[in-house]
């Protein structure tokens, strides 16, 4: 089957990246709040990703279009500054070792003044690999992960179908830093429900701190239509929070966990309100933020319903 370029879904910080498709989809495509789950994974030749390194290098050197590339191509080329390059999709580290090994090798060859690339990542896919494997890609400057935690609880974790264990996801976490990559986290705020809110915000407080990531956001639950998790919404099985109840979970998340050096925010679209600091100096200015609008609880202080994304 030949592959299809995925559309562009890349994190908030990747966004003056040059754009390189390896995959399609995720390998751990049954999230149950995802909508990529129930996708399957493409994996794509080297041939044609050897190909598109070879059509970035004729533009950027002569402006040079080469025949047989989609435009898409060329739109992000016309914007980018050469810096950093993001590898698409869902979790391109999943793409075959040699083969990434080989992708990054040619991209340096074409490319020696490339600062970093970037690409999602399971906790599954860090496992597979050693740390000497990781470091290996990191000398070819596959300089930052991103993982998307979603709890530390490990009955979230099992509800959502994340197919991972929190013990697992902190040996993913120490494994990145071992290898000497950045790694940045996502966890999301509402996904334990009404009835596991106390105990989501505990664990992922538990667990970020076990993690102690570079960088850590916090998403807010959105339920997609056609998930697994808004069909049982639908049915009642989940409660949906509320938006001042995912700021409650917030500031738990600011107050109990211990960070040595971490850049957290709550920037993401999806969430009703925004803060952004560093941990742990700023702790306390975030919990000033979070305790004056929790104090005054006034809805139009939060992002719009219909502002928020995915
Ligand atoms: S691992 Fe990430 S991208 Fe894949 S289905 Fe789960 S949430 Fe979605």
């Amino acid at each position: 089957m030949s592959f299809i370029r995925p559309d562009i879904i890349r994190p908030p910080s990747e966004h003056d990246s040059y754009f390189l498709p390896l995959t399609s989809g995720c390998s751990n495509n049954s999230c149950t709040f995802c909508n990529y789950s129930f996708t399957n994974l493409g994996i794509r030749d080297l041939a044609d990703v050897k190909g598109e390194i070879d059509a970035m290098s004729a533009y950027v050197k002569s402006g040079m279009w080469m025949p047989g590339q989609p435009r898409i191509v060329y739109a992000i080329l016309q914007e980018w500054d050469g810096r950093k390059v993001f590898l698409q999709d869902g979790d391109a580290l999943v793409y075959p070792y040699p083969k990434l090994l080989d992708a990054l090798q040619y991209l340096n060859q074409k490319f020696p003044d490339i600062q970093r690339v970037a690409s999602y990542a399971t906790p599954q896919d860090i496992l597979r690999r050693s740390v000497a494997e990781l470091k290996a890609l990191k000398e070819q400057k596959l300089g930052i992960l991103y993982m998307g935690v979603e709890s530390g609880d490990d009955e979230v974790l099992g509800r959502i179908q994340k197919n991972v264990h929190h013990d697992q996801i902190v040996e993913a976490a120490q494994k990145v830093k071992q290898a000497g990559m950045l790694l940045s986290v996502t966890v999301i705020l509402g996904l334990g429900g009404v009835k596991g809110s106390q105990r989501h915000v505990s664990e992922t407080a538990r667990i970020l701190t076990e993690m102690d990531p570079d960088y850590a956001g916090a998403l807010t639950l959105t339920l997609v239509p056609g998930t697994q998790l808004y069909k049982e919404w639908e049915l009642g099985d989940f409660e949906l929070i509320t938006p001042f109840d995912s700021l409650k979970e917030l500031k738990g998340l600011v107050e109990n966990t211990t960070f040595t050096n971490c850049f957290f925010s709550s920037m993401h679209a999806s969430n009703y309100f925004a803060i952004r600091g560093k941990m742990p100096e700023d702790r306390d200015k975030l919990l000033g933020q979070l305790n004056a609008l929790l104090s005054r609880k006034d809805p139009r202080l939060l992002r719009p319903e219909f502002m928020r994304g995915l």
